[in-house]
């Protein structure tokens, strides 16, 4: 029998959008195998991207063995963004060993969309401005001047070196038709945005119906390039995949000298010269969220949902913490966002926060004057004091098939529009559903499905309504262009879940500009590189990184692996910005 363990589910999507007997669905907080349902086919199992999805009572052969001791030059921790650093090193001709203490390869990076590629060779033929400078000067604002600009510049020139390396390692200039400002099918405004948003679900059996989170995008698009530039170029790199990094291992100098792991048969150590910690937050870590969250994570009635894959756990927090060296917990971020939410279906989750819909608590209130994006960002703390946090969107039909039709008739939206136009369907079978949508004829019957008193319900969008009329939202002062009545007679009418998600925890392990790792006397520990989102970087307290995560992340993995290389030849490491 096939089951999900709701433990290490990361909502990823995949199971359900591939079961080809949909008898998965998204049920209380998480997916759920409807076992009557089910064909026994495996697959959910085979694309999960945690291993969540799994044959229950399946023999799982072990071999344990003696401690092993292998050999490299350089180890990376962590299969995200980390596979960069490995991919540069081993093409210098370093042997490298990537440990993964997950069944899967990929971390958090192969869920997120994009980063951002201020400039590339691909950019200067195309004529654009190189805009980096401005870009470090934007950013050090964005990050309230406590983000040093030296570790922005490595972050921003670290990037373009990267994208550089992308598009000559892939496919990527021909898929997205990067030549040709002028081609009707060229795609590279995303890119001269600075966005790098890559719509690979294709790949790996990954036909998902919609954009909700999961592998497929950026990130995916880079762990195959550097998968694939590893068998192309036949690099020396071994994965090795349920292996944990417990302890560092430093020489009579101080200096890194390898790494023990665990897999599931026993110690492994290995001897290396060079070390990138890229093992993510700790967003799955509760003891360390507890500490390090500026709110009380675990104080709501409703389970705040982690996207952040099981394996982050903060591990690079505890091997520092073993030599001695404490984070920083100034520079330390767990982001929370809400009422958006998107395991289920994302199109729906997006029409949800356009403003023209209201968003009410469980006792049928309005808690914001919605607006757009805003709900997602800056209201997080606002829904944490709504009964239970959840949120709904008042959806009726005409509204939400006028809100569909102009998603999908939208230009911006040429990576996603097919996803939106399969609105309705996807909306009927989410209401056949326990949580993600209620649908019901009447308005009365919509407030009883939320939880709330029907007559409460009624009378809130009755002054709603009164609000439209007048022009004025005498609650909240939403803007009056998105003051659009709801009729109180013409359903169907759909109400839109939402609630609190965290998608990450990050920051802990200090780096200079060469990503190289520092002691809190800010000396550093020769051999020890880290980046991405183990790393203080990016963060401060409360807040997003300036630049987005995978932006860094991926910067960080370029800069590390040849500064690994440097080290180990005798040179000295560089800060971003190697071309
Ligand atoms: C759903 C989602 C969507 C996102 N979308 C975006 C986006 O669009 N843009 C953006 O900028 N950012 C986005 N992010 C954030 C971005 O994914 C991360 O900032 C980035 O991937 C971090 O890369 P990383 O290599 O540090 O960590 P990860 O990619 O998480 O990799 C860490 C890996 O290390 C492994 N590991 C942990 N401990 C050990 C150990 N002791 N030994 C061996 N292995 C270990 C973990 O299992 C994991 O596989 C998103 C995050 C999520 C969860």
């Amino acid at each position: 029998m096939f089951v999900i363990d709701r433990r290490i589910c990361a909502c990823c999507h995949n199971c359900a959008c591939e079961c080809p007997a949909q008898a998965i669905d998204f049920v209380g907080t998480k997916y759920q195998i409807d076992q009557e349902k089910c064909l026994q086919c495996g697959l959910c199992a085979k694309v999960c991207h945690t291993g969540a999805c799994h044959e229950e009572g399946a023999a799982e052969t072990i071999i344990y063995h003696d401690p092993i001791t292998l050999d490299a030059d350089v180890v990376v921790v962590g299969s995200g963004s980390g596979m960069v650093a490995a991919t540069r090193a081993a093409q210098a001709g370093k042997k490298v060993i990537v440990l993964e203490k997950s069944s899967k390869s990929g971390g958090n990076t192969d869920f997120a969309h994009g980063f951002m590629t201020p400039y590339s060779k691909w950019h200067e033929r195309l004529g654009f401005e190189d805009t980096r400078e401005n870009m470090v000067e934007m950013t050090y604002e964005r990050g309230g001047r406590i983000i040093e600009k030296d570790l922005i510049r490595t972050a921003i020139y670290g990037v373009s070196d990267f994208f550089d390396w992308l598009c000559d390692h892939s496919d990527i200039e021909k898929t997205f038709n990067l030549k040709d400002p002028n081609d009707s099918n060229f795609v590279g405004p995303a890119f001269a945005a600075g966005m790098a948003e890559m719509p690979f679900r294709q790949r790996d059996n990954l036909l998902c119906r919609d954009d909700a989170i999961g592998p497929g995008w950026g990130g995916t698009f880079v762990k195959y390039t550097c998968f694939e530039t590893i068998e192309r170029e036949n690099l020396d790199v071994k994965l090795l995949l349920r292996t944990a990094a417990e302890h560092l291992i430093l020489d009579d100098e101080g200096k890194i000298c390898g790494v023990e792991a665990r897999d599931p048969g026993g110690v492994v150590k290995i001897n290396c010269k060079a070390v990138m910690l890229a093992c993510g937050g700790f967003g799955r870590n509760d003891d360390l969220l507890r500490k390090y969250a500026d709110f009380d994570f675990f104080g709501g009635e409703t389970e705040i949902h982690r996207f952040s894959v099981p394996g982050d756990t903060g591990d690079g927090i505890t091997m520092l913490q073993e030599l001695g060296v404490e984070p920083n917990p100034e520079r330390m971020t767990v982001s929370m966002f809400g009422p958006k939410h998107h395991p289920f279906n994302n199109s729906l989750a997006d029409f949800a926060l356009e403003a023209e819909f209201i968003q009410v608590n469980m006792n049928g209130k309005r808690w914001i004057g919605e607006m757009n994006n805003g709900i997602m960002f800056g209201y997080s703390q606002k829904i944490s004091e709504q009964p239970k946090e959840i949120s709904y969107a008042i959806m009726p039909y005409d509204q939400l098939k006028a809100c569909a039709e102009r998603f999908v008739a939208d230009p911006r939206q040429w990576n996603k529009k097919h996803f939106y136009a399969t609105w309705e369907e996807d909306i009927e079978h989410e209401a056949t559903l326990d949580t993600p949508v209620k649908k019901a004829d009447t308005l009365e019957e919509l407030g009883v499905l939320i939880g709330a008193d029907p007559k409460v319900f009624v009378d809130e969008i009755k002054k709603y309504n009164s609000f439209c009329e007048k022009g004025v939202d005498e609650d909240f002062g939403k803007d009056p262009r998105f003051l659009i009545p709801i009729p109180l007679d013409k359903g169907p009418y759909y109400a839109v879940y939402g609630q609190r998600f965290s998608e990450a925890a990050m920051g802990g392990v200090t780096v200079n500009n060469k990503t190289q790792v520092l002691r809190n006397d800010g000396s550093i520990i020769p051999g020890l590189y880290a980046g991405g989102d183990c790393t203080s970087a990016m963060h401060r307290k409360g807040e997003l990184a300036p630049l987005s995560e995978l932006t860094w992340a991926m910067a960080a993995s370029y800069v590390a692996g040849g500064n690994m290389v440097r080290y180990i030849d005798g040179k000295e490491e560089k800060a971003g910005g190697e071309a």
